[in-house]
């Protein structure tokens, strides 16, 4: 087994709850040492991390510009290097899309702070690190947890969809501009099994019925497709839809 110190090193955001922890368990399979954060559960992350091995947490508030400066300093110090971003923290609101009214301004600056600013950011503050990364020998790779939301009129809010859509063309945006040394791609679920979305029941019927593969993704059908963009060497501004076909019905 490699030292944590030659670990290849991967920031996943959100990583104490759903989406997240299968991410961060998929990379320390695969020979990361993973950074694992939340907003404020500090015990979860703490246990999780002993739990993983090869893991270390970091509590930041991703609303606040000094934790993320801070995340990606923490993040970068413990074990030296940072070789891989996944952004997946993410809040949603759920709003019917006919009531324009209950889409207040405060949700839509929340949402846009959290979704698209918060990620943007996080790239900025780790870019140094990312391209010390490439210097290595090897690209550099961000991985954005959107949504179909983001690329279809869907979604539990137009606010949460609007996010999203944004945060994909930042992706394509960021692909262009810091390649070759760092990768920028994206995985957009539709429905995904985490506790969230565990009374979404009409969501639910529509995946098992409507959807090719008949099923909502488990948690660990997201972490396969960011795995597959992380161990790729090629891939770049890609949005890879992950909805389990429902997008062609
Ligand atoms: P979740 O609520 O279990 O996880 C969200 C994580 O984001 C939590 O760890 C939370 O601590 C973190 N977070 C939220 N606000 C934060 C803040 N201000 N500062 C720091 N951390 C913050 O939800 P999930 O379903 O695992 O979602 C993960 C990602 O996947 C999100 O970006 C979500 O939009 C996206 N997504 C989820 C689904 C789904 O069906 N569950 C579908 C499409 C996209």
């Amino acid at each position: 087994m490699r030292p944590d110190t030659e670990r290849p090193v991967a920031l996943v955001t959100g990583s104490t709850s759903g989406i997240g922890v299968a991410i961060a368990r998929r990379l320390v399979r695969e020979g990361y040492a993973v950074v694992l954060h939340s907003r404020s559960s500090t015990d979860a992350g703490n246990i999780l991390a002993s739990e993983l091995g090869h893991a270390a947490y970091v509590q930041a508030d991703l609303a606040l510009e000094h934790d993320r400066a801070r995340l990606v300093q923490e993040a970068a110090d413990l074990w030296g290097r940072l070789d891989v971003l996944v952004n997946n923290a993410g809040i949603s609101s759920v709003i019917p899309h006919a009531d324009l009214g209950a889409a207040t301004s405060g949700i839509w600056h929340e949402l846009y702070e959290v979704n698209v600013i918060a990620p943007f950011r996080l790239v900025a503050e780790a870019e140094p690190y990312l391209r010390a990364a490439a210097r290595r020998g090897r690209s550099a790779c961000i991985v954005n947890i959107s949504s179909h939301a983001g690329v279809r009129p869907k979604g539990a809010s137009i606010p949460y969809a609007a996010a999203k859509a944004a945060l994909n063309h930042v992706t394509r945006l960021l692909a262009l501009s810091l390649a070759p040394d760092i990768r920028v791609n994206a995985v957009a679920p539709g429905l995904v099994d985490t506790p969230l979305t565990a009374n979404w029941a009409a969501a639910q019927q529509l995946w098992r019925e409507r959807s090719p593969m008949r099923r909502a993704a488990s948690p660990d059908d997201i972490a396969q497709a960011v795995m597959m963009l992380v161990e790729s060497d090629y891939l770049t501004g890609e949005i890879l839809l992950s909805d389990g076909g429902l997008n062609l019905t």
